[in-house]
């Protein structure tokens, strides 16, 4: 089974600040349990650079905390995560947890104050769209159980 994964969990460094979320935990298990990952992140699969401005959802705009809309290349790169996805039959992706891209479930507000309200990214939207489901570095054991023990 191969599963998409958010490029920052497996240590890429590719946070807007050039730094990673690297999930050791995460990545461990999905390779004990023979999950091939498929890494992308989104934001720079977009087109934008390491560091970036980082940037929060409003509405349904993608705005920087320099006041650029940068909804468009959040879009290319939700695009490019789904065709990603498609390409390689992933059913499933691990998405990293409230990003204005990856989040799933919980995004920041767009006050750029670290408070979350109800709500996917993106990326995450667009995936799930496509009939990808999508969960986080929080709640990725519940994949094992959805998809490994399936009959
Ligand atoms: Fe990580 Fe996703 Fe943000 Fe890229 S877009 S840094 S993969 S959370």
């Amino acid at each position: 089974m191969k599963v998409l994964v958010s490029a920052c969990l497996f240590g890429e460094n590719c946070k807007y600040d050039g730094g990673n979320n690297q999930d050791l935990k995460i990545i461990n298990t999905l390779l004990a349990e023979g999950i091939d990952p498929v890494v992308i992140c989104p934001e720079v699969a977009g087109g934008l650079p390491i560091p970036r401005t980082p940037a929060e959802l409003q509405g349904d705009k993608v705005i920087n905390q320099d006041g650029e809309d940068v909804t468009e290349q959040f879009m290319a790169g939700a695009r490019a995560a789904v065709e990603l996805a498609k390409k390689h039959g992933c059913k499933a992706a691990v998405l990293k947890a409230n990003s204005p891209s990856c989040g799933c479930g919980k995004i920041y507000d767009g006050t750029f104050s670290g408070k979350l309200v109800d709500g996917y990214g993106v990326t995450a939207r667009l995936l799930r769209k496509s009939g990808v489901v999508v969960y986080t570095e929080e709640t990725y054991k519940k994949m094992l159980i959805d998809f490994m023990f399936e009959d």
